[in-house]
């Protein structure tokens, strides 16, 4: 089984997607988290992007194909794309991908989060530099400031998740991929859950749709 998560920024595909490795041995393939990793590391695709994540744009497709197409060759078995595709031309390159390594897609799971909540959300989020693990500052701190819970790690703001970037990047998300809604509705794959509750409420509507 193979699944998308997409959605706006803040809606908790993030989150969602780690509870999906965890619980049931998914493999994340997170566009973001790649991006990210190679800036950490310096390498010319991860500076050429920090450029686009910097004014909350979306890094040129061509260069986050190179990357999901080189996960998804590596994946021993199902895997979640996560933030992947962000626009149409994506998810007909994707497409084209999943032809040439004859994968299939099974779900399209849109997670939905009234927009009057989405700024806070993006706004007090915080992310573990070691593990990658998710908290909000209001809904779900760490125990001790800005230390993550889980390996001890030191948590940090994305830079991205600063609240003069985030309405650019609710624009980029109405103009590029919320378009993705109706096209994956008209292939019948296509799943939305209400992102507005608790996270294991929220955990629960996806599994029930896996299992379908
Ligand atoms: P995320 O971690 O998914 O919120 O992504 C953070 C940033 O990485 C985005 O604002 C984009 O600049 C870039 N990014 C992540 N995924 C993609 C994608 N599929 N296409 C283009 N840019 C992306």
């Amino acid at each position: 089984m193979n699944l998308a998560l997409f959605g706006p920024p803040g809606c908790g595909k993030g989150t969602q997607a780690k509870f999906l490795v965890e619980r049931l041995q998914f493999f994340q393939i997170s566009t973001g988290d790649l991006l990210r990793d190679a800036l950490k590391k310096g390498t010319q695709v991860g500076l050429e992007a920090k450029k686009y994540i910097d004014a909350g744009q979306l890094v040129p497709d061509n260069v986050v194909l190179a990357l999901v197409q080189e996960s998804i060759k590596s994946v021993p078995k199902g895997f979640i794309l996560d933030g992947y595709p962000r626009n149409l031309n994506q998810a007909r390159q994707l497409e084209e991908v999943l032809k040439k390594e004859n994968v299939i897609l099974n779900k399209n799971i849109f997670i939905e989060v009234p927009r009057d909540l989405l700024v806070g959300r993006i706004s007090g989020r915080r992310v573990c530099r070691s593990c990658g693990a998710i908290y909000h500052v209001e809904t779900k701190p760490t125990k001790k400031e800005n230390v993550c819970d889980l390996c001890g790690g030191e948590t940090y703001q994305r830079s991205d998740d600063k609240a003069e970037l985030v309405s650019e990047r609710l624009k980029v998300y109405d103009s590029s991929t919320a378009p993705l809604i109706e096209y994956y509705k008209e292939n019948k794959k296509f799943y939305a859950v209400n992102g507005n509750q608790d996270l294991e409420a929220v955990y629960n509507e996806i599994h029930r749709i896996i299992y379908l």
